[in-house]
């Protein structure tokens, strides 16, 4: 974190968000960075420009790690499972928005990543399927109102039988 970041509230959470909005990390972005930033931070008048470009080489740092986390995800989905390509094998979480609180839990525990934050419904998406863990349904378990769905186990069980 750049030292005159360091002690802002928030920022983690606000660049993840236009992360997985997809925004260009350009000119455009600082004053989105700034606004955002000030809702849970002072920062005084006479300095701003100088946050806004603290903030803007900040999140290019921030999305260099996040690309090169990326790699390293795909490279673990191009493994196998029990012999099996991961890709074969149908096990990951399906919400069901009707029945989603927007709690966010099944969001903060994950932990490969499976979910994104999707800030307009604000509701949890399943965009890295096959990062799931096979045989995990900790999020599922955690969903107070059962708002989210495996397969059956015998699936993937009758798969793995057939390799
Ligand atoms: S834990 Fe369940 S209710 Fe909470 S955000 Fe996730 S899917 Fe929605
Ligand atoms: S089952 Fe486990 S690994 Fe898969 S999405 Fe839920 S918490 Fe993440």
């Amino acid at each position: 974190m750049g030292k005159d970041l360091i002690g802002l509230v928030g920022l983690d959470e606000i660049f993840e968000n236009v992360y997985q909005r997809g925004e260009e990390a350009d000119e455009l972005l600082k004053q989105k960075l700034l606004d955002e930033t000030k809702k849970h931070n002072y920062i005084p008048k006479g300095i701003e420009k100088k946050y806004e470009d603290a903030l803007l080489r900040e999140y290019k740092s921030f999305c260099e790690s996040k690309e090169s986390g990326e790699k390293v995800k795909e490279k673990d989905q191009e493994e196998t499972y029990q012999g099996v390509p991961r890709e074969a094998i149908p096990w990951f979480p399906t919400v069901y928005e009707e029945k989603c609180n927007g709690c966010k839990e099944c969001y903060d525990m994950c932990p490969t990543r499976v979910f994104i934050w999707d800030e307009e419904s604000k509701k949890p998406k399943a965009a890295y399927p096959l990062r799931c863990v096979v045989g995990c349904s900790g999020c599922a378990q955690i969903c107070k109102p059962k708002a989210i769905n495996f397969p059956q186990k015998s699936i993937v069980n009758n798969i793995l039988k057939r390799r």
